[in-house]
């Protein structure tokens, strides 16, 4: 099994979005985590097929992982539907962690 794999298992990480990428930095005790939308933009409120907008990319720090700090990366897709405009699609993840501003490393 990949590592990738085993960190969308561990993280419940559902389609369409996928683990792309995972480090592990042992210095400074953290894993940082990358998560990619995959496939076409669905509208969150009316589950239409949309065309991509834009995407901004995203930060969310969640629980530690054995002691290491976890970080969850992700260029989330902003959607425009015909009928609600440009929106976020849905983010499973976000509910209970901590959203934040933070240069990514895979920038
Ligand atoms: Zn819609």
């Amino acid at each position: 099994m990949r590592d990738t794999e085993f960190i969308r298992g561990l993280l419940r990480v559902e389609d369409p979005w996928d683990v792309t990428e995972s480090k592990l930095d042992l210095k400074r005790n953290r894993v940082d985590v990358r998560l990619e939308w995959q496939g076409a933009g669905r509208c969150p409120k009316c589950d239409r097929e949309c065309p991509k907008h834009d995407h901004r990319e995203r930060v969310w720090r969640d629980l530690d992982l054995a002691g290491d700090q976890l970080f969850l990366h992700a260029s989330v897709p902003r959607i425009d539907c015909p009928e609600h405009g440009v929106t976020t699609v849905a983010i499973p993840w976000s509910s209970g962690r901590t959203e934040f501003t933070w240069q990514s490393p895979y920038n």
